[in-house]
């Protein structure tokens, strides 16, 4: 049986104080929650503070990105030493906003996964296609391409964790969201090429959770799918009231 997973991406949104205020809100709103993963995602900044509000908590920290090399001269960014540090547990990979505004590819998706695996920061691995390529019925040719290169070299057998967060990109930020039946049907295909890959084992266990407009009002019927394991929330996330509503659905 996979745990429910629901992580909040703050994307570039919350300062150090507003993060404060939510953690605070959100952890005694969803004091007596069980028998759910709950993740909060914020920006660099507010990670630090984020995470000692979250300290006693079960709840737990996760980075919005990573860069690939541990240390060094790479202004600007910040690495897998430097998150677990302040006391990550995940490493968000590949969001499709990277990939669109920061030219990500799967080769260098590649790379911050090895990364966080490498910093023992649990990678959430991010697919999904965009809306021409859904009406150009190239859907699991792209989510196959995605798998095959951000995955190249990693042996999921080997690993206690991993979660991979199918998000149509047509379905972020824009209030549209997948059908219960079109999420269905990727997730289940998702865990069949993990299953044909690393084994029966490793998908049975692997959770794959769905982002994209994810809401309270839509929240229950996409969990109650046999593949959705979870969900990515981005807008939703920002109102601890919304966010705790979507976790207390996961339950
Ligand atoms: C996301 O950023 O991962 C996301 C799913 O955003 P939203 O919930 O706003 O669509």
């Amino acid at each position: 049986m996979r745990k429910p997973f629901i992580a909040a991406n703050w994307k570039m949104n919350n300062t150090v104080p507003e993060a404060i205020r939510f953690v605070t809100a959100l952890t005694s709103d969803l004091k007596a929650i069980s028998g759910v993963d709950v993740v909060i995602a914020p920006p660099f900044t507010a990670l630090y503070s984020a995470g000692v509000a979250l300290a006693d908590t079960e709840f737990y920290l996760s980075s919005q990105n990573l860069f690939w090399e541990d240390s060094g001269a790479y202004t600007g960014e910040i690495s897998g030493p430097f998150l677990a540090d302040v006391g990550c547990r995940y490493a968000i990979v590949g969001h499709s906003e990277r990939r669109q505004l920061f030219s990500e590819t799967d080769e260098t998706v590649n790379r911050r996964l090895k990364a966080a695996l490498r910093n023992n920061l649990v990678p959430i691995m991010c697919v999904g296609e965009t809306l021409a390529e859904r009406e150009a019925n190239q859907t699991w040719d792209v989510i196959r391409r995605q798998l095959d290169g951000g995955l190249s070299g990693i042996d999921l057998a080997a690993l206690a964790d991993f979660v991979i967060a199918y998000e149509p990109v047509w379905a972020i930020g824009t209030g549209k969201t997948a059908t219960s039946g079109q999420a269905q049907e990727v997730h289940g295909l998702i865990r069949r090429y993990i299953a044909d890959k690393f084994g029966s084992a490793v998908a049975d266990k692997t959770r794959i959770i769905y982002g994209g407009s994810v809401k309270p009002s839509n929240s229950r019927e996409l969990l109650s799918n046999p593949d959705i394991d979870g969900a990515l929330v981005g807008g939703a996330s920002l109102d601890p009231k919304q966010f705790a509503a979507i976790v207390r659905s996961a339950h």
